[in-house]
């Protein structure tokens, strides 16, 4: 694999070829997803890429009717939410992604530590190519 910083925009083109990669501290071993140049344990800048299974569990989750205008556009609004969550990884860290295939208007079906994998959501072509990461029901 060729040497990329850890930086978003690494993580971003990963996300891009359908791999969610974080950083692993070589001292301490602690993770980070997205990536950390530095460790915010032990201050160390040797990190080493690890790539994510993508199997986990909704930690918390909120459903948002009113969103930022890039989300708008996407088509959703106060008929069709999205679902934003936090997702408790397998490797034990915690990521931030958007949750798809459940359903908004009715948040109770939606389970905290029900089981989800991963998806890449690509949305843009060529140089504006922009994938967001996402979780559904394993
Ligand atoms: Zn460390």
């Amino acid at each position: 694999m060729e040497e990329r910083t850890f930086s978003d925009i690494s993580y971003g083109r990963f996300l891009n070829e359908e791999k969610l990669m974080g950083s692993k501290c070589k001292k301490c071993g602690a993770f980070f997803v997205p990536p950390r140049p530095i460790c915010i344990e032990c201050y160390s800048s040797e990190m080493d890429w690890v790539e994510i299974k993508g199997e986990g569990k909704l930690a918390a989750f909120t459903c948002i009717a009113v969103g930022p205008p890039f989300m708008i556009k996407q088509g959703y609004d106060r008929q069709h939410p999205y679902c934003s969550g936090v997702v408790e990884l397998e490797e034990g860290v915690r990521v931030v992604a958007r949750i798809e295939g459940v359903n908004t208007t009715k948040p109770e079906t939606i389970k905290v530590g029900m089981p989800l994998t991963v998806e890449f959501l690509h949305r843009g072509e060529g140089e504006n190519l922009k994938t967001f990461l996402a979780f559904k029901p394993a």
